[in-house]
């Protein structure tokens, strides 16, 4: 009774002390002796069957009482399992400081995601009812009731069959050669204000088995616990998805115009460095400007001219777009990712002295995305300011209408945003476009493949970043898979399917409105 809530109690007590004193003070006398002593949870989930036989025989048990709590019941246990989070007991410090506000020690506490981060909504009211029993007549008597718990509940923007569907088309995803690794994020965000539609990672785990799996949970090398759309056991690098950004820091800098253009040989001095993907099959673009450098994913261009950019202005840029900081969505453990700088390169003390000195290389390489670190939800939030006129959002999981998602400022003129997404359509429309094989026309879809390398001998990132449809833009796609190759060949297949299920299943449109 101690932990209903002071001023409920009160006035239960006051009510019956008035109408009965003798009950009151023999309950009063009881209660006092109760309370010394502190009961904990040892054994929770018992059966039916042992706690009745357990009341049969408590007397021989002394010290130990049953106690009656709730239990979280999932529709489905497998579905974002990171974002719903784990309820858990609470261990001592926590029950000492809940003990309080209404909790016993039997309750559960959110301990991760949106079970922790809106504990205080879901945790609900404790009803109370004081009932005074006659010994003689063996009757009842309800001295006082307050049922009315308020109704709590959390409802999340997720699009929960899209959610579905999404995880099923990541861990369907067969790997390189069909052996792997799986390990898939993708994030669908409303594009006009960043409400998450389906935010996927896999692979997961069963938040009703979590106590029993967790001991291989965690020493899975493939790191089971992570949300990959917002944090990661090493923080990847967008690759080319990335030369948006650049692109929008070059025009708006004025240090390119849509026509200056650059001329691509496959490799910028020497074919051991620095070299464009094209190398791969020993050419080079040719000339291009930067729609077509968009298209191609050109990498001499944008050393080039990112070289001419400065690592200040792209850092610059790069934060102004939403990189190196943490999104803020619910839940816990977004990781913030990294923008590097001379600064940062100067005062981290896990590289050698000797190479903490800022080199044009470096600029060069930040420049195409590839010493940056990015969170795929950090990437859907960009492209949904390139989908919505320019504005950068807050990705949200739960939606107040009454609320502000959207900054006030665009992040770049108008004449820069027609030019990015001059060349964002070019990608999956244009002739040369790296993602144009894959079927994403069919709902308008237009944006930018990355594929980032990671250590020597390994496949690379594999990103797909955009949005649909193009003339009005609803839904922003970001996929990663993590070393798994090419970001067109591993990601357009699996966008295809989750786009057609978004547009078919879901908004029954048919997609010649493209
Ligand atoms: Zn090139």
């Amino acid at each position: 009774l101690e932990q209903v809530g002071e001023a409920v109690l009160q006035t239960a007590l006051e009510k019956w002390q008035k109408e009965n004193p003798r009950t009151y003070n023999s309950y009063k006398k009881a209660s006092e002796k109760e309370a010394e002593q502190e009961y904990y949870p040892f054994l929770t989930s018992i059966s039916y069957d042992l706690a009745c036989r357990f009341h049969l025989h408590k007397e021989q048990y002394p010290g130990i009482r049953i106690q009656a709590s709730s239990r979280r019941v999932y529709e489905d246990s497998t579905c974002a399992p990171h974002l719903m989070g784990r309820l858990g007991l609470m261990n001592k410090e926590e029950y000492e400081e809940k003990r309080f506000q209404g909790y016993i020690a039997t309750d559960r506490l959110g301990k991760t995601g949106i079970e922790r981060y809106y504990e205080n909504q879901l945790k609900g009211k404790r009803g109370l009812k004081l009932i005074e029993f006659d010994k003689n007549t063996l009757k009842n008597n309800i001295i006082f009731e307050d049922q009315d718990p308020v109704k709590n509940e959390v409802q999340l923007t997720l699009d929960f069959p899209l959610q579905k569907f999404t995880e099923t088309v990541l861990d369907s995803y067969p790997g390189k050669d069909g052996k792997g690794p799986r390990l898939l994020a993708c994030v669908l965000l409303r594009a006009e204000d960043g409400q998450v539609l389906a935010m996927a990672t896999t692979p997961r785990y069963d938040l009703e088995r979590f106590g029993k799996d967790y001991p291989q949970l965690k020493d899975d090398p493939r790191h089971p616990l992570l949300n990959r759309c917002i944090q990661n056991f090493i923080v990847p690098n967008p690759g080319s998805v990335f030369k948006l950004v650049t692109a929008m820091a070059l025009l708006e800098e004025g240090i390119a115009t849509p026509d200056h253009t650059a001329d691509c040989q496959g490799y910028l001095f020497n074919p051991r460095s620095f070299r464009c993907h094209i190398w791969e099959y020993r050419r080079g673009h040719g000339t291009v400007d930067l729609p077509h450098a968009l298209e191609q994913s050109c990498n001499i261009y944008f050393y080039r001219y990112g070289e001419l950019l400065g690592i200040e202005k792209l850092a610059y840029w790069s934060k102004k777009c939403g990189f190196g900081q943490k999104t803020g969505i619910e839940g816990d453990g977004e990781q913030a990712g990294l923008v590097p700088t001379p600064e940062w390169l100067q005062g981290n003390t896990f590289i050698p002295p000797e190479e903490r000195s800022w080199t044009t290389g470096l600029t060069r390489l930040c420049a195409i995305g590839q010493k940056i670190e990015v969170t795929p939800l950090q990437v859907a939030r960009f492209f949904c300011a390139l989908g919505n006129g320019g504005y950068l959002v807050q990705p949200h999981l739960v939606h107040d209408p009454e609320k502000n998602y959207r900054e006030s400022e665009p992040l770049c003129s108008s004449n820069t945003m027609k030019e990015l997404l001059k060349g964002m359509e070019l990608v999956t429309y244009g002739e040369r476009g790296t993602g144009n094989r894959y079927g994403l026309q069919a709902f308008g879809f237009i944006g930018k493949t990355g594929t980032a390398d990671t250590s020597k001998g390994e496949e690379p990132h594999a990103w797909l970043a955009g949005f649909a449809p193009k003339e009005r833009p609803e839904v922003t796609l970001v996929l990663m898979a993590e070393k798994a190759g090419h970001g067109g060949e591993v990601c357009g297949p699996l966008a295809q399917k989750i786009l057609d299920f978004y547009f078919k299943k879901l908004k029954n449109r048919i997609p010649e409105e493209f």
